[in-house]
């Protein structure tokens, strides 16, 4: 069994204890995880800090060189790469690859990036320029639905910046980030990009740490909050990337034989376990009975299984505790509404769910109001285009919506009252570097992708210069 290693101060590090890696396709154990403990966190961030004192001299051009040349060598061993993720994280090998590419996808485009300091305003007696800054010491603290995207995701921005990065994985999908470490090591100078185990007991230590200067978080709203609350003591600055429940609002307008294959890949992508899958489909009245069996017949015929065998199109959810809260949340769908796919979990090692429709049912159940992040879609019925809007929003978080209509004036002013950070006509769970991505309300604060969010790894710094002693010739 291969032993990974964490990477500290540019090297590659065994760590004071270890846990098991589970494949949750069948709960063998895949690899040892080595964990990180307080002293080691210390450790790591001096040598952060360290390291950010040249690193923040550097230019973008030497900073965006040094990342393609992380991508280009995480391209030469992406099948390894995509193998790992798939035996880690569950998803099939086809998306694993998919999952690598965007990664490189998401690195480069930050490795082209670049901030130049604005003039506000000059004349004979004053300039005022406005700068961006390194923070600092970064932490990246990660989910497990895409373990190597959300790292390099992550890690691409902050180092553009000028900043050094500490990059804290998931500890049920460790793997993909610790292999990056192997190649970093050999194209990043020390404590630039350093990665730290836990079994999940390091995030206060990270979020209280004096040392680090920001942390930028993706995973559930509970962590989110609690985050924040230890981030206070230090003024942190913080991005919480957070849970979602994107609603999808079918118009009576659509064929519902049209739209059915574009619902059913963004409610089920991942097996569901995405942030922004759409996880609540409100359909009017007049096409609901026809919507719902074409998304239970594709939900009926998918393949379900481990991801390295041919054929299978859905993994298994990534770990047991996440296994026991969908099955809580299939119970409770079996309860209040008529499953029309799914629902049978089978008696076997691993966490394969069959993907399960629920129609016939009403918001103010959990698995319409809560976020079950699972393959588990509920269908709820609507005739009043005005009262499902409202019920759409009528949740505390804000992620993403879609709108979903032949006519695309009446979809977008539909699209104009969802209260989201991101609304989809015709489509869900599109994104990309490029395309900010800023969440509402309880779906966490701040910006990530994009200039919006390359710039929240910098702080805002005014020159404010009087001319009034200067002399122009010298
Ligand atoms: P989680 O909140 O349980 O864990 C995320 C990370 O936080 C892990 O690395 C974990 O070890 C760490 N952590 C645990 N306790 C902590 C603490 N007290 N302080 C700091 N860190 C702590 O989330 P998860 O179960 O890994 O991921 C699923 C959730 O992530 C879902 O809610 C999903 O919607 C969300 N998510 C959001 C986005 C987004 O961009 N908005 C993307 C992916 C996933």
């Amino acid at each position: 069994m291969k032993q990974y290693k964490m990477l500290v101060a540019g090297e590659l590090v065994a760590g004071p204890s270890s846990i098991d890696v589970i494949n949750p396709a069948n709960e063998e154990v895949l690899a040892q995880c080595p964990v990180a403990d307080q002293a080691l966190l210390d450790k790591t961030v001096e040598a952060a800090q360290q390291a950010f004192t040249s690193w923040r001299k550097t230019s973008f051009t030497e900073r965006g060189e040094l990342l393609k040349k992380l991508t280009a060598a995480l391209e030469q061993r992406a099948e390894e790469f995509a193998r790992l993720l798939t035996q880690e994280q569950g998803k099939p090998l086809a998306q694993a690859r998919d999952e690598v590419m965007f990664a490189q996808i998401f690195a480069n485009y930050f490795a082209d990036q670049s901030i130049e300091a604005k003039v506000l305003s000059e004349d004979d007696s004053q300039r005022i320029e406005m700068h961006r800054q390194p923070l600092g010491v970064v932490a990246g603290i990660c989910p497990w639905n895409f373990p190597l995207l959300i790292t390099l995701y992550k890690i691409a921005p902050a180092i553009m910046a000028g900043n050094t990065v500490i990059i804290k994985p998931a500890p049920t999908t460790p793997l993909s980030s610790l292999l990056l470490g192997e190649i970093i090591t050999d194209i990043f100078p020390a404590g630039v990009i350093n990665i730290l185990c836990d079994n999940n007991d390091l995030g206060a230590a990270i979020s209280t740490h004096p040392g680090i200067a920001k942390v930028s978080f993706t995973g559930s709203t509970p962590t989110g909050k609690k985050i924040m609350a230890s981030a206070a003591s230090t003024l942190k600055r913080l991005t919480l990337e957070l849970g979602g429940n994107d609603a999808a609002i079918v118009l009576d307008d659509v064929d519902p034989g049209q739209v059915a294959e574009g619902i059913f890949g963004a409610a089920f992508l991942n097996s569901g376990q995405v942030c922004i899958a759409l996880k609540r489909l409100y359909v009017h009245d007049s096409i609901y009975d026809a919507l719902c069996e074409n998304i239970a017949t594709l939900a009926k015929q998918a393949v379900v299984g481990n991801g390295l065998e041919e054929g299978v199109q859905f993994g298994p959810v990534q770990n047991r505790m996440q296994f026991d809260k969908v099955c809580g949340y299939i119970e409770n769908a079996k309860a209040h509404g008529r499953i029309i796919a799914g629902g049978e979990i089978p008696q076997q090692p691993g966490f394969c769910i069959p993907l399960t429709v629920v129609c016939d049912i009403e918001d103010g159940t959990a698995v319409v109001d809560e976020e079950p992040f699972g393959p588990i879609l509920p269908i709820v019925r609507y005739s009043d285009l005005d009262d499902v809007i409202d019920r759409a929003n009528s949740s505390a978080f804000g992620l993403g919506g879609s709108v979903w209509s032949s006519n695309l004036d009446r979809a977008s002013e539909v699209a104009a009252r969802i209260d989201s950070g991101t609304v989809w006509v015709n489509h869900h769970c599109a994104f990309g570097p490029n395309i900010p991505f800023a969440p509402a309300k309880e779906s966490g604060i701040g910006v990530e992708w994009g200039e919006e969010g390359f710039h929240e790894f910098t702080a805002m710094k005014v020159v404010n210069i009087s001319k009034a002693y200067s002399n122009p010739v010298h």
